[in-house]
């Protein structure tokens, strides 16, 4: 297979198909921007899994994405999009980059969800942007940004009761949205706990990157336990 692209922590594939792409999850771990780099065994099977399993839960729940089905422990076949060059954040619980840069403790609940906007650019390590700047930059329409956010709301809806079932805390998550080949805007992200923060409801113990990020120990056996205790929930 042709590999198109390397990423931190998954390979894009060409396929016959010219509307559809390979991806292939990872062991490799990386931080901030590249100056923290492991690899941890099993991750790439657990986010295959994880992300796989979530895709097909919100699509059952009408939420598209560029996921059409698992191939094997590592690999997905997806929908080949062209990618809008926006994250957006969305943050049940405040932590991470927003406690640190507004100088807030972690784990306040705000009275609302908050989204961020980020414009997609390692160089620039990702900066925040506003719908103004999206705008500006042609990155998005208004029109466009409306539906992502609306999408986005309807995902974290999902997602959070999701996680609740599963004995988790969804506290944020970042995401993608992408174009495809007939010009539907769709989701077009993994969700693992690479890019979502998870805390145990009971215990609030992290149970995602973070603990690579910060030293926690116990990364493997957290991703293996996430992919658990989801699949459970899901009765997969
Ligand atoms: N995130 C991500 N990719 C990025 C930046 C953030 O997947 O390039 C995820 C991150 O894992 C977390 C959420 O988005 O779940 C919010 O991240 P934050 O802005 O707090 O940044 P961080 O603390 O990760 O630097």
């Amino acid at each position: 297979m042709e590999l198109l692209h390397e990423g931190k922590s998954k390979q894009f594939f060409k396929t016959d198909n010219d509307e559809h792409i390979i991806i292939r999850f990872k062991d490799d771990a990386s931080a901030f921007y590249n100056i923290k780099y492991a690899k941890i065994e099993n991750k790439g099977k657990m986010n295959c899994a994880i992300s796989s399993a979530l895709l097909s839960y919100l699509a059952e729940n009408g939420v598209k994405s560029h996921f059409i089905e698992k191939l094997d422990d590592t690999a997905q076949l997806c929908h080949l999009v062209e990618h809008k060059q926006i994250e957006i954040i969305v943050r049940n619980v405040i932590a991470g980059s927003m406690a640190k840069r507004l100088g807030l403790e972690e784990g306040i609940v705000p009275e609302n969800t908050i989204y961020d906007l980020c414009l997609c650019s390692k160089d620039l390590s990702d900066p925040l942007i506003n719908d103004h700047h999206a705008v500006a930059l042609g990155l998005a329409t208004y029109d466009e940004l409306k539906q992502i956010y609306a999408v986005s709301e309807r995902i974290n809806e999902l997602l959070t009761a999701l996680f609740d079932k599963a004995g988790m805390r969804l506290i944020d998550f970042k995401i993608e949205f992408g174009r495809t080949a007939n010009g539907e805007l769709i989701l077009a992200d993994e969700l693992t706990p690479d890019t979502c923060r998870i805390w145990d409801k009971a215990t609030g113990e992290k149970l995602d990157k973070d603990r690579f990020r910060r030293d926690l120990g116990r990364v493997r056996e957290t991703y293996e336990e996430v992919a658990k205790r989801l699949l459970y929930a899901l009765n997969k």
